[in-house]
């Protein structure tokens, strides 16, 4: 049984402490990996202080993993030792529901159910820890193929912002002739303006402030609005054939879906940790749709994955160590990371 090291939470206001983990020898089918760099998504920083209900501690969070094939079950077909793969959120699922069969994992109804990368339960029975560790057990039909052309710690964040982003851009069809608004320039709207001008949108953040401003073009966004002043939303009622919010916090939808063109989506991807509410005349006028989206099943994650390197959409990384977490949740939430926290692991044995 392999022991790796990791950076684990004890409660909802502990700091990250170095500990040992446990990882089950890969089985005929599994592949292990040591983890090179993992991402920091907020969904980490919402799950390990209780945000969406109290998780199971200690918590190993991380679901934005990239390393390198350091073993293979003996009937594994698809990888060999030394190649570049990347998890997202989830490790497992049944395989044969109609929601695995069709490409979207994330949803299994079969039995067990889709099993989180962390704060889950393994087939093995034992609590799943996640990509804050040196390296992971893993189905091989749950890894992704990290293109040679991207960085392993630039790979990392696409595991999840990046196909959380892509998913619901392909979904409702951002494309050519189309205006496109991200809200929120975090970790996934970063990554989603990139990906959104990649498809041939014309892109608009949407932020509370300027101060991204040089960034939003950068990324490939032909505007940047700012809601600190108060005639922004005003001015941009009616504009957009698609948004999608990758807000964490409290906001107005109204406001934001009056942005919409008649007939046009709202997808939120944000997941904050207070209800949101809405006035319902805010899409019967005007026959808008207001759409959640979650990840991304494993073929459109490799998907993404390959599209990410084909029109160089590479996130924007600031690489951490291990004691760097517990004031990196700050920075993020404090909306002053650009834009990615990424986990060097190699500075856990140090
Ligand atoms: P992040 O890096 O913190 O970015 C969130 C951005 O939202 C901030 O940079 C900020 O952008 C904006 N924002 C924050 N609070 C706001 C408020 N009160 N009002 C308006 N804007 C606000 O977080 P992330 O990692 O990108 O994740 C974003 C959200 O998506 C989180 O809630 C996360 O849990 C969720 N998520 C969902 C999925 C899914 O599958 N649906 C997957 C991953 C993450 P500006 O500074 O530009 O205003
Ligand atoms: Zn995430």
């Amino acid at each position: 049984m392999p022991e790796v090291t990791a950076y684990a939470v004890a409660s909802q206001t502990a700091p990250f402490a170095k500990t040992t983990i446990t990882r089950r020898k890969p089985g005929p089918t599994e592949v292990f990996f040591d983890i090179v760099y993992a991402g920091i998504c907020h969904s980490d920083i919402h799950t390990a202080r209780g945000e969406w209900g109290t998780p199971t501690y200690p918590l190993v969070p991380g679901h934005e993993l990239a390393g390198i094939v350091r073993e293979v079950g003996s009937e594994v077909t698809r990888w060999k030792v030394g190649d570049h793969v990347g998890v997202g959120c989830f490790v497992d699922s049944c395989g044969t529901c109609e929601f695995c069969t069709g490409g979207q994992e994330q949803f299994c109804n079969g039995e067990g159910r889709t099993i989180w990368t962390y704060n889950s339960v393994g087939r093995d029975g034992v609590p799943t820890a996640g990509g804050y560790s040196t390296g992971i057990t893993v189905e091989q039909d749950y890894v992704c193929r990290i293109p040679d052309s991207i960085d392993l710690q630039v790979a990392a964040p696409l595991l999840c912002a990046g196909v959380t982003l892509y998913s619901p851009l392909k979904r409702w069809g951002a494309g050519e002739g189309t205006k496109v608004a991200i809200v929120g320039l975090g970790g996934l709207g970063h990554v989603g303006v990139q990906i959104a001008a990649a498809m041939g949108a014309e892109v608009h953040v949407i932020s509370r402030t300027d101060a991204k401003r040089d960034d939003s073009l950068r990324f490939g966004a032909v505007a940047h609005h700012a809601t600190q002043d108060p005639t922004t939303l005003k001015r941009l009622r009616g504009t957009f054939d698609l948004m999608v919010s990758t807000v964490s916090g409290d906001s107005s939808l109204d406001a934001y879906l009056a942005c919409l063109r008649p007939g046009g989506v709202f997808v939120d991807v944000g997941l904050p940790e207070h209800p949101s509410t809405l006035r319902l005349g805010s899409l019967t006028s005007g026959n808008k749709v207001l759409a959640g989206s979650q990840i991304g099943g494993i073929a459109e994650t490799q998907e993404m994955l390959d599209f990410c390197a084909e029109h160089g959409v590479r996130p924007q990384v600031e690489v951490i160590g291990g004691e760097d977490i517990t004031a990196a949740y700050d920075a993020v939430v404090n909306a002053q990371v650009r834009y990615r926290y990424v986990i060097d692991t190699s500075t856990f044995d140090a």
